[in-house]
This record gives structure tokens, C-alpha cells and sequence, in this order.
């Protein structure tokens, strides 16, 4: 299969690519085939094979949101990291590639006296992921700065889009309805004051090293809000913080996170959140939605419900 791509441009190829360093969680098996394309056209071609040949394909940023299966992705596992993060500021505005690390936008942000990113600083992984997932923290998202994104949709076909057309929500956006491909954005900041800026970066990412788990494997929180509650608070109130199963549980830290504390396998992490999600739903009657993404062949696995149970 890997034949089908070798005489693209502008990719980085191999196979069997070990994909566990590439994630947070530290865990998962191999991409059949991993290409990391340096261009936001190189990425359209590869999309657009795998389209015409029937490829699947998945896509990865830095691997901070995600689970990825003991038994690997099938197909092309398309990464956007270091080879697309180039990052520059113009104005107002920062003209980021899919790969460039949130962290690196915010010092770009903060090295251009631009206000409106300090609610990011901390949070870890792409602009890619960011964008799609409609990354926040501390009362701030990216619906709030994101002035326009270029995107491949899953035909390899390229196209814009603008302001609302992003659809955004809780992690909600037009990446994850239509399966698009972030490539590269325009976010819109606002001068601002050294004085404020820096120490707010700071504070926020003060506040991170307080109150959650950076020092062990995670993929963030393992669940999302659900209406009306948190979702910490109810793992805790179900007996789980500080719970343990092999090398991986729920932080003693704070509950919302599952981690992995050594060398956990995929399929053990994925027993924790069934664990969890079952116990809050058998106690408290509310479903919780994973917000990691789950992705690899899973076929055959035990796995944690998107719906609640009916
Ligand atoms: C300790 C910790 C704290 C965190 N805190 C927060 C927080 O405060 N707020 C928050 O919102 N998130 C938080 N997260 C989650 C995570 O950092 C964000 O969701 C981040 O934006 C994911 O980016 P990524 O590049 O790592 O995405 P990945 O994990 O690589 O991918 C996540 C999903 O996005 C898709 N994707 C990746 N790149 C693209 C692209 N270019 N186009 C389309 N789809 C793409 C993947 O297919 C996957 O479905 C935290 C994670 C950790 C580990």
C-alpha cells in the first residue's frame, strides 16, 4: 500500500510506525502506514488517494486527546505536527499551520504583546486539534478568536471557511460533522500590555499545575460536562478518585482525569472508563460522554458508551 504515496512531495512516510510516543497516554499500537505531509496540499493528495483507493484514514495532531487501539490504525494514520507548524504574526492576527503546538501560538502571541490567547496557555496539543475540538479553558475558547480555517475535506478537496460557518460549540465545530481536516487558521487577537499578559499566562498555567495530574500520562478530561454538573465532581462522589487498576486509574488529583501511570495498555485504560462511565450512570442516573476520541480498530473490544444506555 505504502507504493500508492511514495511519489508524493512534501511527506514524511513509513510503516508499522509505533504510535504510543506520539500520544499523551502513552499507549496503542502501530499505524499501518504514518505519513507526516510538510504542505497543506501534500495532505490533499495523500486524502484523496485514500479516498480513490478506499484507504481508511485517520487523522492525528499531538496526541493529547486521544486513545489509540493495542491493535493500531488500518490504513494512513495523517499526522499534523512538527513538519506543519509554521507560525507567524501579522497585525492582530496569528497565521498558524494544523501542527504548531498551542503552546507555541501562545508565546508567539504574548512575543506580539496580542491579548485573547491566555485562556490556552497550558493547554497541550495542536492548533489542528484545537480548532476541531474547540479547545477552552477559563471561561475562553477558540470560537472566540478563530477568524478563518483552511480545510481538506475527505475527498481531498480544499476549501475556507469563515466566522460562523465553523459551527462551534462545546467541543462541537464543522470539523467533526463533516470529518474535515483543519490545515492552517487566522486568529484574530487584540493588543494588549505586557504587564497583563504574561502574568496571566502564567496564572492560568498555575492554576493547571495546581489543580491537575501533568505529571502522569492523560488524555485531559475523560469525559465531558454534562449539563447542569461536573463531571470530576460525579467519579468522585461515585468512589473513584485516586481509584486503581493495574498501572492506570482515575487521578487522586483530580477525578475527571483517567491516567496511565506506567505502561498501561489501551485496552486497560478502556476498562477504566467503562468502569467509571457504568458506576456514575448506575448511581446518579447521568451519562456521561467521553471527550477523548477513541480511535485504531477497537473491533472485538469492550468499549466505553458515546450514547446513554436506552
Ligand atoms: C493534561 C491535559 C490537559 C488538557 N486540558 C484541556 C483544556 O483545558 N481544554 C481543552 O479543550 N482540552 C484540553 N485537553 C485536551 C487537548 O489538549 C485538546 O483537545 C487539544 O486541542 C487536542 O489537540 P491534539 O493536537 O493533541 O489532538 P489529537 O489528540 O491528536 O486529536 C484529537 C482529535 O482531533 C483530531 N484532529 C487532530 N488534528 C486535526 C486536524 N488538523 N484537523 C481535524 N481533526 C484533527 C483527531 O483525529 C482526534 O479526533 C487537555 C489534554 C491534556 C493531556
Amino acid at each position: 500500500m505504502i507504493k500508492l504515496f511514495e511519489h508524493l512531495e512534501d511527506i514524511d512516510i513509513s510503516a508499522e510506525h509505533s504510535l504510543a510516543e506520539h500520544t499523551y497516554f502513552k499507549a496503542g499500537g502501530k499505524a499501518e502506514i504514518f505519513i507526516q505531509p510538510h504542505t497543506a496540499e501534500a495532505a490533499a493528495d495523500v486524502i484523496a488517494i485514500c479516498h480513490e483507493q478506499g484507504i481508511p484514514l485517520e487523522i492525528l495532531g499531538r496526541g493529547s486527546n486521544v486513545l489509540i487501539a493495542d491493535k493500531g490504525i488500518p490504513g494512513v494514520t495523517l499526522m499534523f505536527g512538527s513538519r506543519m507548524s509554521q507560525a507567524s504574526a501579522c497585525g492582530d492576527q496569528l497565521f498558524l499551520e494544523a501542527g504548531v503546538r498551542i503552546a507555541e501560538a501562545c508565546a508567539l502571541a504574548a512575543r506580539n504583546l496580542l491579548t485573547g490567547l491566555e485562556f490556552a496557555c497550558g493547554i497541550p496539543g495542536s492548533i489542528g486539534g484545537a480548532l476541531r475540538m474547540n479547545a477552552g479553558a477559563y471561561d475562553g475558547c477558540f470560537e472566540n478568536i478563530v477568524v478563518r480555517t483552511q480545510y481538506v475535506d475527505r475527498e481531498g478537496i480544499m476549501g475556507w471557511v469563515e466566522g460562523a460557518e465553523h459551527e462551534y460549540g462545546y467541543r462541537e465545530s464543522i470539523f467533526i460533522r463533516n470529518r474535515w481536516i483543519a490545515t492552517q487558521t487566522v486568529l484574530q487577537l487584540q493588543p494588549g500590555n505586557r504587564t497583563e499578559i504574561y502574568p496571566l499566562m502564567a496564572e492560568n498555567a498555575r492554576k493547571r499545575r495546581e489543580s491537575q495530574p501533568l505529571e502522569v500520562a492523560s488524555a485531559g478530561s475523560a469525559f465531558k460536562r454534562p449539563s447542569g454538573y461536573y463531571a470530576g465532581k460525579l467519579i468522585s462522589d461515585a468512589g473513584f478518585k485516586g481509584y486503581r487498576l493495574g498501572s492506570c486509574g482515575v487521578s487522586g488529583k483530580h477525578a475527571g482525569f483517567i491516567v496511565n501511570y506506567g505502561k498501561a495498555k489501551a485496552s486497560e485504560i478502556m476498562a477504566v472508563f467503562i468502569k467509571v462511565q457504568d458506576e456514575v450512570e448506575a448511581r446518579f442516573g447521568i451519562h456521561l460522554e467521553p471527550e477523548i476520541q477513541f480511535i485504531g480498530d477497537w473491533s472485538g473490544e469492550p468499549m466505553v458508551r458515546r450514547e446513554k444506555r436506552s
